[in-house]
């Protein structure tokens, strides 16, 4: 069914303001309530604009439809990863403890001489190692973190269920993205899992 110019005027003022009264959509139109009851009554019927009492109108196309959640769900890890944070086997456990500070993660991954992924290194690691008697400035993060073929990590045309999953059943925080030479590319954590689901959701 085409919609008339003023049903998608309306529409354009519900979804940049919502929720917005019917008083209020028809003062920005520059015309009575009355007139536009009968719009209001046909968007709310096609199930564009739904009308909450006592709220007013928001704007819902698409919003329930399941399609959203397939394509969010297949999106490429390579689309949503963040980049890596990354040290060498031999860097102490203090370094580490600032680097995590000064790089706001949760999470750093270790590397080898062949700048192959051979660990990851999350603040408990580092907080169990500095309730312990340790030289944290002597003692490197290759004998506090969790070593290959422990990790579990993803690839970059993974989708981003195939990381939440991953996320999930582990109960951990974030993976490395890696390459099929297990070079670090990227970095998928559970913010990334949150901000794409919520950005998603405002911008479709
Ligand atoms: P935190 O220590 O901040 O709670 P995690 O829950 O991610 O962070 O880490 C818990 C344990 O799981 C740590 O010992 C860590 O080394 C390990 N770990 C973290 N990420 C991974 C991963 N991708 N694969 C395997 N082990 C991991």
């Amino acid at each position: 069914m085409d919609l008339s110019e003023r049903q998608r005027e309306i529409i354009k003022i519900v979804k940049e303001d919502e929720p917005i009264s019917s008083k209020e959509i028809a003062e920005k139109l520059g015309i009575s309530r009355a007139a536009i009851r009968t719009d209001l009554s046909v968007l709310t019927k096609l199930n564009i604009l739904e009308a909450k009492p006592k709220v007013g109108y928001f704007y819902i196309q698409g919003r329930n439809d399941l399609d959203f959640l397939d394509r969010l769900f297949n999106m490429p890890v390579k689309e949503i990863m963040s980049m890596p944070v990354i040290i060498k086997e031999d860097v102490s456990i203090y370094d580490a403890i600032v680097t995590m500070f000064l790089e706001d993660v949760g999470t750093i991954f270790v590397i080898n001489e062949k700048n192959r992924l051979s660990g990851v290194i999350s603040r408990k690691d580092l907080l169990k190692m500095s309730i312990g008697q340790n030289d944290l400035h002597k003692t490197p993060v290759s004998l506090a973190m969790t070593r290959m073929p422990n990790i579990i990590t993803i690839g970059p045309e993974d989708s981003y269920f195939e990381a939440a999953r991953r996320i999930s059943i582990n109960k951990i925080d974030s993976l490395p993205v890696v390459d099929n030479k297990l070079k670090v590319i990227g970095r998928f954590s559970k913010t990334n899992i949150a901000s794409t689901l919520v950005e998603y959701r405002f911008n479709r």
